[in-house]
């Protein structure tokens, strides 16, 4: 038994679980608390609730805690930046916590934790050259490369959501405009369902948003689309588009063997996957004259990021 704490801090939550290292599976301890505002606050959440699930750890115990960051994490285990985490800049977390917790702890971002225990325990198992992109309210990812975890440099690569697909595009929370995220997230989606609200060619949308157009989300889509409803349908078509060019571009450059879709939005299953895999099939250099990359719905869910955590921490400390 090799186990180890895993923590997955997001915008609203922090979750922790305990995972036996070398047994796949549900994690053994699991907790949610909310994420606090501010630095000081959000490491004495960390400690507090990695404390806590360490002292109810029995058997060998703890060896390693693993924290997954929303945002860009050095090589040393600093959080430089988190878009959802407010005025938090150059926080050395893994110095930080490693001191206050008396174990080895390893921070990585977020995405690439999830990305990480996808290629160990989840969909991308035994594919040496993964990625896992998440669909959210905006686009995680994480990439292996020969069986590693691909870093970059400075440990910023996997930031795909920021990918400018379309130079005239709408504003991203970023500061550029027509990221890839704008297009092919959760966010991206409801903009493309209030375009055809507005547009008067999903009259059933409207409906379900309670009648304003300017009120019609995601969730509307997908649920009406799980209906058959085909305005929901068509919404989702061109949405599938837009998630397909960003993956055939990434497989353009990085050659993957596998695609794994993860996030909130792969919860509708085929509805995506379906229209997703057929035009990327139109949109990846030479579909014909290379091997078919898999597409994938993600199989560990909400775990993933804390459990990728907790595995990263035992493999690199
Ligand atoms: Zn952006």
């Amino acid at each position: 038994m090799a186990l180890a704490c895993g923590l997955d801090l997001g915008g609203t939550k922090l979750l922790g679980v305990v995972v036996d290292t070398e047994r796949p599976g549900p994690p053994l301890l699991e907790e949610r608390v909310p994420t606090p505002r501010g630095g000081d606050a959000i490491v004495e959440a960390i400690v507090d609730l990695a404390g806590r699930l360490c002292d109810q750890a029995d058997g060998d115990g703890v060896t390693a805690v693993g924290l997954g960051a929303p945002g860009l994490v050095d090589r040393s285990g600093t959080l430089r930046m988190g878009p959802n985490l407010p005025g938090v800049v150059d926080l050395g977390l893994a110095e930080l916590l490693s001191k206050r917790l008396g174990l080895p702890v390893v921070v990585d971002n977020d995405a690439t934790s999830a990305a990480w225990a996808e290629h160990e325990w989840g969909a991308a198992r035994g594919h040496d050259h993964s990625m896992t992109v998440s669909l959210g309210t905006g686009i995680g990812a994480g990439f292996t490369v020969k069986g590693h975890v691909l870093r970059g440099a400075n440990g910023f690569a996997g930031e795909p959501g920021h990918m400018i697909v379309n130079p005239t595009g709408p504003l991203c929370p970023c500061g550029k405009r027509g990221c890839w995220e704008r297009y092919a997230s959760g966010s991206g989606l409801g903009r493309l369902a209030r375009e055809a609200a507005h547009a008067g060619v999903a009259p059933t949308l409207v409906e379900r948003a309670g009648g304003e157009p300017e009120d019609v989300r995601g969730e509307h889509v997908t649920d009406a689309a799980r209906e058959g409803d085909p305005a929901a349908e068509e919404v989702l078509g061109r949405f599938s588009w837009w998630v397909a060019l960003g993956l055939a571009n990434l497989v353009n450059i990085l050659d993957s063997d596998v695609i794994v879709i993860a996030g909130g939005l792969a919860e509708a299953g085929d509805l995506i996957l379906g229209p997703t895999r057929a035009a990327y099939r139109d949109l990846v250099l030479a579909a014909d004259h290379r091997p078919e990359v898999p597409i994938h719905a993600a199989e560990l869910g909400e775990h993933a990021g804390a459990i990728g955590a907790g595995l990263l921490a035992v493999a690199r400390h």
